[in-house]
């Protein structure tokens, strides 16, 4: 049997190994996942939500854990990782009040009475990226199962621990066995398999483009169902009219935070051009404080990438030195300081590429409709910031920039009672919010005559 090793990036040191699924353990998953999603459907939807909201308090009891292990498995800060369990209780506790409330229409019709009912799918798959391995795998677990689906996670090759925890939470919390199973393996081997059977109904997948076309791509063969969130390059625009100070200050954390592996990382700033000294005077120091170290310290800002062969990917862009730049602990781990381009040319990989990385590249741009083609000049569409303190701008800006998710003097993308996703090639559909619960059922339309 095949195993995977699970690393710890700040230190290099093999966490523990674990067991790769093959496509047979796919393939018995599912015949296991299909039995009980018939019996799942069927718990009444007061039980159904009494079951979340016990696994939402057993994830609460158990934060303090899940966020240490996911510190360390994926190296986030442990405040940040504080916030991330938080964020998976507050998932579930929010689709745990759906089941009862997740009603049908009844329309009006001539010669009977026509009403719809949300029918679930079925068996789910959700197929996880390494950068946020529990938040991501709940956005996708909390609805499928309130909506009544039976589901099966495929966690990251590397980081596959707070999400086998959680189906052991979930266990614990009272939920059947089967409603929620997890399958570490690879990608290629268990995610494909998932992604190719026949008896499952909808794939989750987060990760990178390239691999969602192909999911797309096997997903046609039996017209599956796919929800799609995929990568970013998103601009953050600062007029000069902004606070900018304000704009300066946040301006790292919405690129560095999780060293850069953040697929809503404003990885392109966009300053108005009579402000753009003054705006770099005030980016400079706070890039260069940044606190990179040891996730498990308190103070800690960022810590290291997730694997070596991930540094040197994002490491082969640098092929300059930096305009400026923080510091990064040297020895084991996988660091790389936050580092910021200035002047950087369109037509450069720092500017049209995802790097996924702790790095920001900075131009300048004359007024809104510059703004617009610059933000714009990418096949991803996820998010971005809109710095100014002229409203009407600010919304001809929001309605113009392409992407799913937009903050105004703010950078802030994901709240879970709001809609998440992208347009272009960042995704297909939306998680969170109210309407995540419908794009893991099917609308069934039911005609009864009330005349012979
Ligand atoms: P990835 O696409 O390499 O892998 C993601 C997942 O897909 C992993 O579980 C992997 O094992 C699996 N996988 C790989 N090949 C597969 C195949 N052929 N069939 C089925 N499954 C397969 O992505 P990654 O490197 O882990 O994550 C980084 C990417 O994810 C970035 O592009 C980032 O922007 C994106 N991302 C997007 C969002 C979002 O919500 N839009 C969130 C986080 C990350």
């Amino acid at each position: 049997m095949e195993t995977l090793p699970v690393v710890d990036p700040a230190s290099e040191e093999v966490i523990v190994e674990v067991a790769a699924a093959s496509a047979s353990d796919v393939d018995l998953a599912v015949a296991d996942a299909v039995k009980v999603a018939a019996a799942w459907r069927a718990v009444a939807p007061g039980e159904r939500a009494r079951l979340l909201r016990r696994f939402a308090a057993l994830v609460e009891e158990h934060a303090e854990e899940l966020a240490r292990l996911e510190s360390r498995q994926a190296g986030h800060p442990i405040t940040a990782a504080r916030w991330e369990a938080g964020n998976v209780a507050d998932v579930l506790n929010y689709y745990a009040g759906a089941p009862e409330r997740h009603t049908g229409r009844q329309i009006p019709v001539p010669g009977g009475l026509d009403v719809t009912f949300h029918e679930p799918l079925g068996v789910v798959g959700v197929i996880v990226p390494w950068n946020f391995p529990m938040v991501i795998t709940m956005w996708g677990v909390a609805p499928a199962l309130a909506a009544g689906n039976a589901v099966i996670v495929k966690p990251a090759e590397s980081t596959p621990l707070t999400a086998v925890r959680l189906e052991a939470l979930a266990l614990e919390a009272g939920l059947p066995e089967g409603v929620l199973q997890v399958l570490p393996g690879r990608g290629e081997v268990a995610g494909a398999a998932l992604a190719a059977h026949p008896d499952v109904r909808k794939i989750v997948f987060t990760g990178s483009v390239a691999v969602g076309r192909e999911i797309a791509r096997t997903a046609a063969a039996t017209i599956k169902r796919v929800t799609l969130e995929l990568g970013g390059n998103s601009a953050n625009i600062v007029f000069a009219d902004a606070d900018l100070a304000l704009a300066a200050a946040k301006a790292p954390g919405a690129v560095f935070d999780n060293a850069g592996q953040d697929c809503c990382a404003r990885s392109r700033i966009l300053v108005q051009r009579e402000v753009y000294d003054e705006f770099l005077a005030l980016l400079e120091p706070a890039v260069r404080a940044v606190r990179v170290g040891d996730p498990g310290d308190e103070g800690t800002e960022m810590g290291p990438l997730i694997s070596g062969g991930h540094r040197d990917r994002v490491a082969a862009y640098l092929t300059r030195e930096p305009d400026f730049a923080g510091t990064c602990p040297s020895g084991p781990g996988f660091w790389l300081p936050p580092a910021a381009y200035v002047d950087v040319a369109a037509d450069d990989p720092l500017w049209t590429e995802e790097v996924f990385g702790p790095v920001v590249a900075v131009a300048p741009f004359d007024g809104e409709a510059d703004a617009i083609a610059k933000a714009n000049a990418t096949p991803y569409g996820l998010s971005g910031s809109i710095w100014t303190r002229d409203t009407g701008r600010a919304l001809r800006m929001a309605r113009a920039v392409e992407a799913g998710n937009l903050s105004v003097n703010s950078n802030s993308s994901v709240r879970y009672w709001t809609p998440f996703g992208g347009v272009k090639q960042s995704g297909l559909g939306r998680e969170l919010g109210p309407d995540a619960l419908d794009a893991f059922c099917d609308t069934k339309n039911v005609f009864i005559a009330t005349e012979e």
